[in-house]
């Protein structure tokens, strides 16, 4: 029998929230529009009472959202109780320019980044390192060793990198990153449990000891996680797709859905011992906030946690 296969797979009993209190990270996008930074900003106040371990912004492919995750990060840091991580990639950059935002942050208060490598622009084929660039995420996690004593945080990915060898070869480079600095992984995010669990076990054969913390999506547009899974390599398994199947036009339920399929996932985690999840949210908080909620996250100030 598998080590998969023999895991318990019992959901647990519903948590009493001062017993099993999970430690979360929410993740959220730098707006375009006044009316999106409005959501956002809606959003982070209405999950700020749940007390997140930090809150992450991405940062745009190419270093397109620039000067947008640095407003955005700022304004966390100014205007609200959360910790902030700003994401930080290579891409179409030099290391004297990556250097610079780094240190921009670290001179506004900013302490966690998120390192990553990056992707190429749409349109713009296969990923090529800067020429006078930090070529991948490990490169990264050193230079901002350099910089300042940033808590750093990488990628992982459960289902393996599309760009990775195979799979040995890229839980190879999880352990460089963490043996160049960086002190906790975030996965890609994934829909069977025993892709993270599988992939937890082989990691800490692997000698990699710091937290792993599980990706969450919750799903509410099918059809765009389908086109995204298939580049950044997260199956999307047959049963999820019924799920969705005649929901096109009914975003209700689709969103209904989306909270049930992610709050199971993640009890299937805590059964098995996981405790710290990582959401991608979107902008959007109701979602995240209700998975929390069946997780058994209670407001830190109930009153303040009112809609
Ligand atoms: P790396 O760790 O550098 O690895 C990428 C691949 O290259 C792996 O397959 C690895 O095995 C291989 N590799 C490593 N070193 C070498 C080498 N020397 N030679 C050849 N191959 C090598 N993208 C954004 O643009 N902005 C974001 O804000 C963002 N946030 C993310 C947050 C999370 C939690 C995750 C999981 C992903 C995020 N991404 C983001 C996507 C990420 O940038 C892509 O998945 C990217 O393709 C890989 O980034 P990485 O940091 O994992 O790369």
């Amino acid at each position: 029998m598998s080590a998969s296969a023999s895991r318990r797979f019992a959901m647990l009993p519903y948590a009493a929230p001062e017993t099993r209190r999970p430690l979360v990270s929410f993740e959220f996008f730098p707006p375009k529009t006044a009316e999106m930074e409005e959501r956002l900003w809606a959003a982070v106040k209405r999950l700020e009472p749940l007390a997140p371990r930090f809150v992450s912004v991405t940062y745009g492919a190419g270093g397109s959202t620039r000067e947008r995750t640095h407003n955005t990060v700022r304004r966390i840091l100014r205007e609200s109780s959360l910790t902030p991580a700003a994401h930080l990639t290579c891409v179409g950059a030099t290391r004297a320019e990556v250097d610079e935002v780094a240190r921009a942050y670290w001179d506004s208060g900013v302490r966690h980044i998120v390192a990553l490598r990056g992707d190429s622009p749409e349109g713009a084929g296969r990923y090529q390192p800067h020429p006078g660039g930090y070529p991948y995420a490990v490169d990264l996690v050193a230079g901002l060793r350099k910089i300042g004593e940033f808590e750093v945080s990488v990628a992982a990915y459960p289902e393996t990198h599309p760009d990775a060898a195979n799979p040995g070869a890229d839980l190879d480079n999880l352990k460089r990153k963490i043996d160049a600095g960086a002190t906790r992984a975030i996965t890609q995010y994934f829909f069977e449990g025993h892709a993270f669990l599988d992939f937890l076990e082989r990691a800490r054969k692997a000698g990699i000891t710091v937290p792993i913390v599980p990706g969450i999506l919750p799903v509410t547009n099918f059809q765009q996680v389908v086109k995204f899974s298939a580049a950044c390599g997260a199956a999307v398994p047959p049963w999820l797709a019924r799920l969705f199947d005649g929901l096109d036009g009914d975003p209700e339920t689709r969103r209904l859905v989306a909270a049930t399929v992610a709050a199971e996932q993640c009890r299937l985690l805590q059964a098995n011992g996981i405790n710290e999840f990582h959401f991608y949210t979107l902008n959007r908080a109701d979602l995240a906030y209700a998975i929390c909620h069946v997780l058994g996250l209670r407001p830190v100030n109930a009153a303040s946690a009112a809609p």
